[in-house]
């Protein structure tokens, strides 16, 4: 792999098609970040594990997420995107760093509680370790930089942490520590204007949408509350349909819905048709090279499978490394 900046790694749980949230929070930046790193982007279908809610959905899924990764402009012939379980090296690294990692520091971790109180009748052992997975996946591939926004930073800070202990433990610096590269990953609201955008909360639009289901979907967006009637003056700063303009539509557009919305000029169905449109139009490159792409239904796993063989060869160079240091040859 050629050497650009460095090398960037992330990874994602496989959530199936991808929604305006995952386009606008990671995978536009996945894009932009080719043109300066070596890029290594991994589905973590270990991680969708040990929620144990979706196991029959997890194939499925990561062939869909990886075809819209794939649309949008992931480039499989420079960067590596493979699939988490499919370099087994992730594992034996795993092991190995919870040997470093005290309980506490795990069971004190804020995500940590939150899981537990999310699903108090399902606390497995995986979730307690996935901070040493996530630690596992950063450095079996030797990345440089990972890109984090405000609410990962505790995560990437952990496994920093967990790189220290195991050189001072050891005496042998064969990890790389990771940079945070700070992103600002927009926090996307749902259709209901409210809660995050996911498909947990069932009010995403997702990319693959069609022109006609996308107008569907919009249409049911949930718009200032304050504006009853189409005579209300609105305010488009606590309007979702709005903030959608502000990633879409030109700056001409959003001038105008912003002076419109105020003075009651512009109805919200007229705005709502107007966001379907400059949707369509901005997803229409993507929708036609993801028809053309799912065409052949191999090809997304061909590029999978060559993702986890180029994979492969640096986390075996690594965990070499790492058993040397750890005494285990
Ligand atoms: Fe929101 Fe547009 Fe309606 Fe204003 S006109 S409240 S920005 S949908």
């Amino acid at each position: 792999m050629s050497k650009k900046k460095g090398r960037v790694f992330s990874g994602a749980r496989p959530t199936g098609r991808q929604h305006l949230g995952n386009y606008l929070g990671a995978i536009r930046n996945y894009v932009e970040l080719q043109a300066e790193y070596d890029c290594v982007y991994c589905i973590v279908d270990l991680h969708a594990m040990t929620t144990l809610d979706q196991l029959h959905r997890i194939r499925l899924n990561t062939a869909e997420m990886a075809l819209d990764w794939l649309a949008a402009g992931l480039r499989p012939e420079e960067t590596i995107l493979f699939v988490q379980s499919h370099v087994p090296q992730v594992t034996e690294l795993h092991t190995i760093l919870s040997m470093f990692t005290p309980l506490g520091k795990l069971t004190d971790l804020p995500t940590f509680k939150d899981k537990v109180r999310l699903q108090p009748q399902n606390i497995n052992y995986g979730l307690v370790g996935y901070p040493v997975l996530m630690t596992a996946d950063i450095t079996l591939y030797k990345a440089d930089v990972v890109p984090v926004g405000v609410d990962q930073e505790s995560h990437l800070e952990f496994a920093r942490e967990v790189v220290r202990t195991f050189h001072y433990r050891t005496g042998r610096q064969v990890l790389i520590e990771p940079q945070m590269k700070n992103t600002e990953f927009p926090k996307v609201l749902g259709t209901d204007g409210k809660r995050k955008m996911g498909k947990s909360e069932d009010n995403q639009i997702e990319l693959a949408l069609t022109p006609k289901e996308t107008e569907k979907v919009v249409r049911t967006m949930v718009t200032d509350p304050q504006r009853q009637r189409r005579d209300d003056p609105g305010d488009p700063d606590v309007c979702n349909v709005f903030t959608l303009h502000k990633s879409f539509s030109s700056s001409d557009d959003i001038s105008m819905i912003d002076r419109e919305c105020r003075k009651a000029g512009i109805g919200c169905v007229d705005c709502k048709n107007l966001l379907a449109k400059r949707l369509n139009e901005h997803l229409q490159p993507f929708r036609e090279r993801r028809s053309e792409l799912a065409k052949d239904p191999q090809y997304v796993w061909e590029v999978l499978e060559d993702g986890a063989r180029r994979a492969t060869i640096v986390a075996a160079e690594t965990i070499a490394e790492v058993k040397a240091a750890a005494g285990l040859t």
